[in-house]
Parts: structure tokens; C-alpha cells; sequence
């Protein structure tokens, strides 16, 4: 049973075994998410190799997206949590001291004024600076308490931080994410569009294909969204900080208008943090995250994440299985995307030919019940085009690059094939139906849609399709 949207699970200890990537794979995890702000690099690399082994032996093509912390503040390390009390005051300093709690953010003393909000950990803690002596040390007084864990992050909604998107952590963890086989790169606290230039030039530059997630995490974002949708591969609605840094009510019509638009544009959609949160340390979820994945498929979002529920989650399967089969039952619903989504190309560009093919496909898909719409891609540009149509077939992409194939696992919808024959139009079309049937994802006498470019040496953008049956 397919499904078209997608899984993101964060690695972490309680899933980087390779017997752990195995299983979340086969239980439906599509893309593997390294968050570099908790990972080494010889970790990382382990990963990398486990899932990259693991895609030979299945035959799968899980994708792997490297999130770059980006100018995140965060606490340090401390052997054991530490209990804040409603109350009570805290020591924050920039130096590695006893009795305090270490802070990364070097000009933090100087930049926070008495009566900023201080909060830890997504919002979960909220403090309030008493004093601060301007140079390395903040007094802050607890507002609300909780469990503080190590490297929690810290937000400072009331404070102007003066930090670039990629710091010099990002740089070094981009060298190495350069270096290795991966499709998505994230890129946190984006502010603007020229945010996403700067890393698409880094990238260009070394003549590399990867992939850029914007992480929608910042009011400076929301109000510059459509440059950034435009200037990124992908958007992440990133909904822990987001909800840090705007107030938490505001963040539910933030994600329908990203989503909405990121479709409108053709550029895949995420929604992240806290989907599955209670499951983190309970084997079930609560009515209200059950309800929450639910709604981001039913408002057609490309893929949900898994955060903390499966890096140091206590049931990443169940949490995986929870996931899989909240997406089954929207997607076989009255509910779902396809059935709710009028399309129009837009026609005012130079992929005009290409938006009307797929726009197209996808209305006679769905008017003939056709099973599939079959397309071979170079770029992935064309698939990702007709995914955005969010039609009722599934949408099989096949291409002769393992890159693509992987990149394409993010997208809603898609399911990728090896193939790198097919000299002829003719007989792409009836050897790509051929592998469906005899892989059993398509029977005798299914109508599928076949999107082609014309004349086929020539590699160009789509141009035709064909509704046929399979024989
Ligand atoms: P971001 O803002 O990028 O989401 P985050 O700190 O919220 O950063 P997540 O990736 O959302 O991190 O993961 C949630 C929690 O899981 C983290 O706060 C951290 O405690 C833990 N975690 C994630 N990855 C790892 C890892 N590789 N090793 C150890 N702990 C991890
Ligand atoms: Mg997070
Ligand atoms: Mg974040």
C-alpha cells in the first residue's frame, strides 16, 4: 500500500542502529533527518553509510536531509536535567561556570535587558532576566518551571540577535555535508530570500546539485514568504521556533498559508515539531497530534515530521506505525487533497507547456479514475510540477539518476524507478508500464497517463501526454 505523504523521521540514539533505520524504513519513513545542531560528524557519516546500505539491500530510495542549526542559541551540556522552579532565579553565563548554566550566545549578557523573556526549550520554560551585569552573566527569574535538558535551544522574542544565518558551526557542518550524498539540505532561521541565495551560490559554486529547505521559523520570514518560496527547493513550516518567536496562536494560519502557496508554486512542503510530541515517552498519541497530522494531510502538505518522537523517543516504531496510519486513513478518504483541489495552470511563464501538460493530466486523471500518471524526469522538475496538481493517481517518476530518485522520496505522492533504457517515446511508455504491472502496482486493463517529451533525443521539457491501458 502506497501513500502519498511523506514520513520524516530525525535520527538520533534511539534510531541511528542500522537494525533501527531498517525498521522505521520498512514501516514508512521516506527521508532521514540529520539535525546537525546534536550530531559529530563521524556520527553523521555512520548514518549516511547505514541508510545509503540500506537503500542497496531494499531497493528503497530514502532520502537524507541535513539540517543546518543556523544562528540557534541553545544551553550547554550538564550531566544530569536540571529542575527550574516557578520562582526561583537562575544563573545564565556566557562562561563555562559552577552553579550557572551555560548559554552559546556570546553577546547575550550585553544584548538582553531586564524584563526580556528568556524561553528554553521551544517555549516549554519561560524565564525573565532580573539583571544582567552587560558583560557574561544574566540573573533570570523562573516563570514557568519544567525539566531543562542539555543543548536545549533558547529563544529571546523580545531581543534583536545580531547572529548571520550561517555561522561558522554551519559552514564547517556544510563542508562535510557537501562532501557526502545528500539531497536536502535545511537551512534554519532563514530572515529573507537572499538567505537562500547565499547557500544556493556556496552550492553552485562547487558545481553540486543539493537541495534547499527553507525553515519557515522567524516573523522576518512570514512577511518575505513568497521571495523565499521562490528562492528555496522546499519549505519547512517549523513550528517550535515559529511558535517561540510569533505567539503560538498565530502559528495555525501561518502553516495553511504556506502550505497553500508552496503548492500553488510547486515547491514541497513540510510541517514540523511536535506532530507526535506525548509519544515521545507514551506508547499512544493524544486526540489532539492524532487530529493535527491529520489536518496538515488533508491540507495537502508533501511530508510530516518526526522531531524528538524518534531521535530519543522512547516508541520510534509505534510512533512511525501512529504516523503511517493516520496518512492511510485521510488519504483514503472523502478528505483527501485530490479530491478537494481545483487545478489551473498557470500559464504566464516559460513552463507554460509543461504546467498545462500536467494540469491537464492530472483533470483527465482524475474525470477517467486513470490508476497512474507515469513520468520519466532528467531534473525531477517535471514530476515535482505535476505532484504539485495533487492529483488522484499516483504519480510514478522514472529516471536514470539515483539523486533524483531520492530527492523525489520528499514529494507528495511520487514513487520512483530506476531506468535508464527507453531510446524511443514508444518504448518508454510501454516498457515503464510494463515494470508497474509486473511489480504489481498496476493490473491488465489500467488506464494510466503517460507524460513524455517530443522528440525523446532531445531531452526537453514535457510536451504530450498519452492515456492508454495496460495490457
Ligand atoms: P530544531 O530547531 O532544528 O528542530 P531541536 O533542538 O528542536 O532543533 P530536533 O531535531 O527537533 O531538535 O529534535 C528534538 C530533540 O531531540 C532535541 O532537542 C534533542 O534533545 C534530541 N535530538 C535530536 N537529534 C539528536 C541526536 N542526534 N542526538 C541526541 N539528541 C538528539
Ligand atoms: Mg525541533
Ligand atoms: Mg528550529
Amino acid at each position: 500500500m502506497i501513500r502519498k505523504t511523506k514520513i520524516i523521521a530525525t535520527i538520533g540514539p534511539a534510531t541511528s542502529s542500522k537494525e533501527m533505520l531498517r525498521k522505521i524504513i520498512l514501516r514508512g519513513v521516506n527521508v532521514c533527518r540529520l539535525n546537525f545542531s546534536h550530531l559529530e560528524h563521524d556520527a553523521a557519516k555512520e548514518i549516511i553509510s547505514n541508510i545509503k546500505e540500506i537503500n542497496q539491500e531494499l531497493h528503497m530510495h530514502t532520502a537524507i536531509l541535513a539540517d543546518l542549526q543556523g544562528p540557534k542559541i541553545r544551553v550547554g551540556i550538564f550531566e544530569k536535567p536540571i529542575k527550574l522552579i516557578k520562582g526561583e532565579e537562575v544563573i545564565f553565563s556566557t562562561k563555562r561556570k559552577k552553579n550557572t548554566i551555560h548559554i552559546s550566545y556570546i553577546n547575550f549578557a550585553k544584548d538582553v535587558s531586564v524584563k526580556d523573556k528568556v524561553l528554553l526549550d521551544d517555549g516549554k520554560i519561560v524565564l525573565e532576566a532580573t539583571s544582567t551585569n552587560k558583560k557574561d552573566t544574566v540573573v533570570l527569574k523562573v516563570i514557568f518551571g519544567g525539566l531543562l535538558h542539555s543543548r536545549k535551544g533558547v529563544n529571546l522574542p523580545n531581543t534583536k540577535i545580531s547572529l548571520p544565518c550561517l555561522t561558522k558551526k554551519d559552514k564547517k557542518d556544510l563542508t562535510f555535508v557537501l562532501s557526502e550524498k545528500i539531497e536536502w539540505i535545511g537551512l534554519s532561521f532563514v530572515r529573507s530570500a537572499n538567505d537562500v541565495r547565499v547557500l544556493k551560490r556556496i552550492i553552485n559554486k562547487q558545481k553540486l546539485n543539493h537541495k534547499i529547505i527553507a525553515k519557515i521559523e522567524k516573523p522576518e520570514a512570514i512577511k518575505d514568504i513568497d521571495s523565499i518560496i521562490d528562492a528555496a527547493d522546499a519549505i519547512m513550516v517549523a513550528r517550535g521556533d515559529l511558535g517561540v518567536e510569533v505567539p503560538p496562536h498565530k502559528v495555525p494560519v501561518y502553516q495553511k498559508m504556506i502550505v497553500e502557496k508552496c503548492i500553488t508554486q510547486a515547491k514541497p512542503v513540510i510541517i514540523a515539531t511536535q506532530m507526535l510530541e506525548s509519544m515521545t515517552e507514551n506508547p499512544s498519541a493524544t486526540r489532539a497530534e492524532v487530529n493535527d497530522v491529520a489536518n496538515s494531510v488533508i491540507d495537502g502538505a508533501d511530508a510530516v515530521m518526526l522531531s524528538g518522537e524518534t531521535s530519543v523517543g522512547s516508541y520510534p516504531l509505534n510512533v512511525v506505525d501512529t504516523m503511517r496510519k493516520i496518512i492511510r486513513d485521510v488519504e483514503r478518504s472523502d478528505h483527501n487533497i485530490s479530491k478537494n483541489r481545483i487545478n489551473k495552470a498557470v500559464i504566464n511563464n516559460e513552463r507554460f507547456l509543461t504546467n498545462s501538460i500536467c494540469s491537464n493530466a492530472c483533470d483527465i486523471a482524475k474525470s477517467t479514475e486513470a490508476k497512474a500518471i507515469i513520468t520519466v524526469t532528467y531534473s525531477g522538475f517535471n514530476t515535482i510540477k505535476m505532484s504539485s496538481y495533487r492529483p488522484s493517481a499516483f504519480i510514478y517518476a522514472f529516471t536514470n539518476n539515483h539523486t533524483i530518485l531520492n530527492t523525489l522520496s520528499l514529494v507528495w505522492g511520487v514513487r520512483g524507478f530506476y531506468y535508464d533504457r527507453g531510446t524511443t517515446t514508444d518504448q518508454t511508455i510501454k516498457e515503464t508500464k510494463e515494470i508497474l504491472r509486473d511489480g504489481s502496482f498496476l493490473k491488465k486493463g489500467d488506464l494510466v497517463v503517460n507524460l513524455a517529451s517530443m522528440p525523446a533525443h532531445e531531452k526537453g521539457m514535457t510536451n504530450m501526454m498519452k492515456l492508454s491501458k495496460v495490457k
